[in-house]
């Protein structure tokens, strides 16, 4: 179904495309060039020349190990979702506030009417683009997340700051696909962790992309899988980017109760930890996957955001998962078309 879509919006990809989920590191430089600019040190356009060498170093790294769908790393980015507030009139930035495990960010407030204030994302996504003849996702943070991961101290309730938001990250998704971007994932990683708001995580993605001519990917984090599964397939988009490595596959026991319809980014490599997977594991991962996924449904990539692991430790998982997609490749190639 969806490889149909992909066609038809001219996209040729290959059988088990990969890609990945969003961030790489910040290398060094730009580290760097990050803390400068905090202190007053260093100029915005001196951080902003950094923040565009380091994307052309992940677009070149990419094509280099052969990555099928790129994406422009979110060098600029510091938080998912701090990003978004602090380009969208209606947030103010708030103390700094412990999350989940060691993630500290400064946490958003929606003091008025949230607005879309013109592109945001898509002079990076032209500026990633322009680098390759491969396709670049468009990568936005979600409504649910954006809203979930902040204050509201001005709409009403959860659900009317979270539909709000959904209307005007819409505006971003049309901006992209103006400018030519064809496959944009909206990433809901919140999305697992209340499951009895899953629908307004539905809701909230249809604002964002009914009627769009775009191949829709979201990444959700591990989580409440049991109990917003099968419910989640009602979320509108074509592709669910999840984690299945450090959750030793245990998402395809709920497949087998109730058939998966989507396309699926599958990770294959654990972004916590710092072992580069052996070959064989990630075979054995993908056949287990196959067991219960047709082909065409299967794309292949890292569990999740790279961000947290070394620039040389992210090289080789992205290695890892695309030679993995190559060897089934050849596998499948070499099958009797009817058993395909
Ligand atoms: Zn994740």
């Amino acid at each position: 179904m969806s490889r149909n879509k992909l066609q038809k919006l001219g996209l040729d990809l290959p059988l088990f495309p990969t890609t990945s989920v969003g961030s790489f590191p910040k290398l060094p430089a730009l580290a760097r060039a990050r803390n400068e600019f905090a202190k007053g040190k260093i100029t915005g356009a001196a951080l902003h020349a950094e923040e565009e060498k380091a994307t052309a170093f992940w677009m070149e790294t990419q094509e280099a190990i052969g990555l099928d769908v790129l994406v422009d790393g979110e060098q600029y980015r510091g938080d998912m979702v701090v990003y978004f507030a602090e380009h969208m009139p209606g947030f103010e930035i708030g103390d700094l506030v412990r999350s989940y495990g060691n993630r500290y960010y400064h946490k958003p407030i929606l003091t008025g009417e949230v607005r879309w204030p013109g592109p945001i994302t898509v002079d990076w996504w032209k500026f990633a683009q322009r680098l390759t003849a491969k396709p670049v996702k468009g990568m936005l943070t979600g409504p649910y997340t954006v809203m979930d991961w902040s204050f509201n101290e001005h709409y009403p309730d959860r659900k009317a700051a979270c539909l709000a938001l959904a209307r005007e990250i819409r505006k971003e998704v049309e901006a992209l696909l103006a400018a030519g971007a064809k496959i944009v994932q909206i990433d809901e990683p919140a999305t697992s962790v209340r499951p009895e708001e899953l629908p307004l995580v539905v809701e909230a993605m249809q604002i964002v992309t009914e009627g769009l001519p775009g191949y829709f990917i979201t990444h959700i984090c591990y989580g409440a899988f049991r109990r917003i599964y099968p419910g989640m397939l009602a979320i509108p988009v074509d592709n669910f980017d999840l984690e299945m490595a450090n959750n030793q596959l245990s998402l395809l026991e709920l497949f087998r109760e109730h058939r998966f319809g989507k396309d699926i980014s599958f990770g294959v490599v654990d972004v916590h930890s710092h072992v580069i997977e052996e070959a064989a594991t990630v075979d054995q991962r993908l056949e287990r996957a196959l067991a219960v996924l047709e082909p065409g449904q299967v794309w292949v990539d890292p569990d999740c955001g790279l961000k947290t692991r070394s620039v040389e430790e992210t090289q080789a998982k992205l290695r890892v998962v695309v030679e993995g997609a190559r060897r089934l490749r050849e596998q499948h190639a070499s099958r009797p078309v009817a058993a395909r």
